[in-house]
């Protein structure tokens, strides 16, 4: 009985140790499934962590989500609640800083947001007119004046920065934000370019002449101002020289844009009659001492006019001999001239003369296949250098003509051989010369650029006044001075 109570008493001691011991483990798990779980805090912040709101716009918070998270509970279904700190005056820029706090486990958590507040409005600009101006196109566009306004950065006017692209301006402006803003003008100008006309035709031909009246041009501008003042024009046609002209007319206004018009003038050659009457007006061209460098020169202009000439011809410039043959075969007439044109020699004796005549005749007959009856004396057949052999040239002038040989002289001297070295004043000799008589025989050098510089303009004055021109021949009255020793 007595054990037994005692065994009673002990029992409910011992229970209460187990308990205890119970109690005190599952303490020690809870306590280490706490520790492994490690719950705390997790935010989910909508929009990141760094926001950029324009400045003047509201801020609209994108939210922030806090739960409870453990590593072996897992997330807690019911989000806790967030405290937000801090504020954004997006009325001024600036960097704010939002803070979001939540709790779990009597543990505070925080995250952080920072909201920039930007410039990001663009300066204006505006473009002032007035109504009463009218650009002038030559002037060019004259500046009416803007303004340019930053929300931030106040009046940018002075940092404007003006591009002209051609019909139109272009105004940018960028504020200290890097907001860049432009506008643009029509260049009103522009619309006012003038027109350039051409008085009579784009394309002229005229009959070689001493004038020539360009017909001009009507320049206006689109509000009908006269702007032919400053029309400049380039080129020159020179009517006494047949050939093509570019006549270029251009005005230009301040900025550089021009309008222009060309026109092309033709000035024909004037045309020889191929028969020319003999009982009219009549000039025959000579060219002596040649042919040289000039002489093809000479032979087109000829060709042009259909004008028939005489040349009598020297050794002197062998390298232009073929001159000789294209002259003979485009119809003119080749006489010997001198083979060495000196006096001293040539008129030593008759042989001597003889002898420096048939190597003019040699070369002739080279360039043209046959010889020729015309010749000219060197000094002419009244000269008086010759006076060192007494009579030598009475002599020569019978002989020559006997053996059937044609001397020509002259009428009309064109001065070139020491009167003057002025193509203007050689043509007035001829003009002059040729004016006093019904027929002229026409002395020139063609190894003088000056002399062949005349013919052209020798020509067209005889044709316009009633002249004809052609090659002296075997059958030509001699034109012949007075021998003098
Ligand atoms: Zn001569």
């Amino acid at each position: 009985m007595e054990t037994q109570k005692l065994a009673q008493r002990r029992r409910p001691g011992r229970a209460a140790a187990v308990v205890v011991i119970v109690l005190a483990g599952l303490l020690l798990i809870t306590a280490a499934v706490l520790a492994l779980d490690a719950r705390h805090v997790q935010f989910y912040m909508s929009g990141g962590t760094e926001i950029t709101v324009p400045r003047g716009e509201p801020y609209e918070e994108p939210g922030v989500r806090a739960a409870a998270v453990g590593r072996l509970t897992g997330e807690s279904e019911e989000d806790l609640p967030v405290l937000v700190r801090g504020e954004v005056d997006t009325g001024t820029m600036g960097d704010y800083v939002l803070c979001y706090e939540a709790s779990t486990m009597l543990c505070r958590y925080s995250a952080e947001r920072i909201v920039h507040v930007v410039d990001r409005t663009a300066p204006e600009i505006t473009l002032l007119h007035s109504e009463d101006y009218m650009p002038s196109w030559l002037e060019g566009y004259r500046e009416e004046g803007y303004i340019a306004l930053d929300d931030v950065d106040g009046d940018l006017t002075d940092h404007v920065e003006i591009e002209d692209r051609g019909d139109s301006r272009v105004y940018t402006v960028t504020d200290a934000a890097g907001n860049r803003a432009s506008a643009v003008r029509q260049l009103p100008y522009s619309i006012g370019r003038p027109t350039l006309r051409l008085n009579g035709a784009e394309s002229l031909a005229i009959d070689a002449s001493f004038t020539f009246l360009d017909p001009g041009f009507t320049c206006t501008d689109a509000r009908g101002n006269d702007l032919s003042a400053y029309v400049r024009c380039e080129g020159e046609v020179d009517p006494a020289a047949a050939g093509e002209y570019t006549l270029r007319y251009g005005i230009e206004n301040a900025v550089g844009e021009r309008v222009e018009a060309t026109r092309t003038v033709t000035v024909r050659p004037l045309r020889n009659p191929d028969v020319v009457d003999p009982d009219g007006k009549l000039i025959y061209l000579s060219f002596d001492d040649g042919p040289g460098p000039y002489t093809d020169r000479l032979l087109d202009i000829l060709a042009q006019y259909n004008v028939k000439a005489s040349f009598f011809v020297t050794c002197l410039y062998p390298e232009y001999a073929a001159c000789i043959g294209r002259a003979f075969r485009e119809g003119h007439s080749i006489g010997v001239h001198s083979a060495s044109h000196q006096y001293r020699r040539i008129y030593a004796s008759e042989e001597a003369f003889l002898e420096d005549f048939e190597a003019v005749q040699a070369l002739i007959r080279e360039q043209t296949g046959q010889e020729t009856r015309l010749f000219r004396f060197p000094g002419g057949s009244s000269n008086t250098v010759s006076r060192f052999n007494r009579g030598i040239m009475t002599r020569l002038s019978e002989r020559m003509s006997e053996e059937g040989y044609v001397y020509f002289d002259w009428n009309v001297s064109s001065g070139d051989a020491g009167g003057t070295s002025s193509t203007e004043q050689v043509l007035q000799n001829i003009v002059d010369g040729c004016s006093a008589r019904r027929v002229s025989v026409v002395l020139q050098h063609d190894v003088k650029e000056f002399s062949v510089a005349a013919v052209e303009r020798v020509i067209i004055w005889g044709l316009t006044n009633g002249y004809s021109f052609a090659a002296l021949d075997e059958t030509t009255e001699p034109v012949r001075h007075r021998i003098a020793n």
